[in-house]
């Protein structure tokens, strides 16, 4: 195990937890290197790096842009970014603009499949006005018994063709690689698992990705079944990218994931943390440490 999470959510977006709470959780788990990485928002960073700071957990300021590249939807992990850069700033800013807009058509779509006044009951959800998304639509459906859980309410009415789905145009994958560079972070390829097209488009995305100043993907993610690990490993060394792992955690209770640790990375690719000698140490000396049997394993599940 390792003790080691580089992606995780707030209620800053579409995660249930403070910022504080989140990073108190994964130490209270064991974790000794954490990143908060909301959507598309740094502003759970400050309290978060002050908890992290408080427990003596090692902290890297994170975010998860949404990115739209070709026709599809995917995201790209910046670690260690200073969360004040003007230019992520920015960026971002663009990012979310166009969220409520979003929304309002949402409640539309699924107004006309007999399901009316969705937009009041999803905005209760969202804890940040301005990060409105499909996991509090989601929370909302389920609050008025209409789907079961979040696999449920996203297979029925928020993936891509479903009635609640709404395509919209996110970041543009050299903008997004590009705000997290100038912020003096790492880009990382979210979940490489989870999106809705194979191999050959995937080392496609990943060279356009590598050209823009891309270094890392991520290996071991609780988006991913365990079985993926290794394929991912070998893709990142092929490709001569860093290795990264995050639990994509965004609520206890939704799916069976909790944040702080994971499993360990195989051999071959190079860890994103020795991108930070001090950190390298840090977890090295945690990892040697840690006694496999008190943190069971968790099933995956789908949130992305
Ligand atoms: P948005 O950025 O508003 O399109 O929302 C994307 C978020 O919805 C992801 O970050 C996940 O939290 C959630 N999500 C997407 N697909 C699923 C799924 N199949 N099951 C559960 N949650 C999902
Ligand atoms: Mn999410
Ligand atoms: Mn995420
Ligand atoms: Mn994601």
């Amino acid at each position: 195990m390792l003790p080691v999470d580089l992606h995780a959510h707030s209620t800053i977006s579409d995660g249930m937890l403070p910022p504080g709470e989140v990073v108190a959780r994964a130490a209270g788990r064991g974790c000794r290197l954490f990143a908060l990485t909301d959507h598309d928002d740094i502003r759970g960073l400050a309290d978060a790096a002050a908890e992290a700071a408080r427990q003596g957990m090692a902290f890297l300021p994170g975010v998860e842009v949404s990115v739209s590249w070709r026709r599809h939807t995917i995201h790209i992990v910046g670690l260690g970014i200073d969360p004040a850069n003007p230019v992520l700033l920015a960026g971002l800013a663009g990012v979310r603009a166009g969220r409520d807009e979003r929304a309002v058509r949402m409640a539309a779509e699924l107004a006309k499949v007999g399901i009316p006044d969705m937009l009041e009951g999803a905005r209760k959800f969202a804890d940040n006005p301005e990060m409105i998304g499909r996991a509090h639509f989601a929370r909302h459906l389920i609050e008025r018994g209409i789907a079961r859980d979040m696999k449920a309410v996203f297979k029925r009415f928020l993936a891509k063709g479903k009635p609640g789905y709404v395509a919209h145009e996110w970041a543009s994958l050299a903008d997004a690689v590009g705000w997290i560079k100038a912020a003096g972070g790492v880009a990382v390829i979210a979940h490489p698992g989870r999106y809705d097209f194979g191999r050959p488009t995937l080392n496609e995305l990943i060279e356009e990705f590598k050209a823009a100043g891309g270094e890392a993907i991520e290996v071991v993610s609780g988006s991913h079944h365990p079985s993926d690990t290794e394929r991912f490993a070998r893709l990142a060394e092929v490709h001569g990218l860093m290795a990264s792992v995050g639990t994509d955690y965004h609520a206890t209770g939704e799916g069976a994931r909790e944040p702080g640790v994971l499993a360990d990375l195989p051999a071959g690719p190079l860890p994103v943390w020795t991108r930070w000698p001090h950190l390298q140490a840090i977890v090295a000396s945690a990892a040697a440490h840690m006694d496999p049997a008190s943190f069971p394993q968790t099933e995956p599940d789908q949130a992305c």
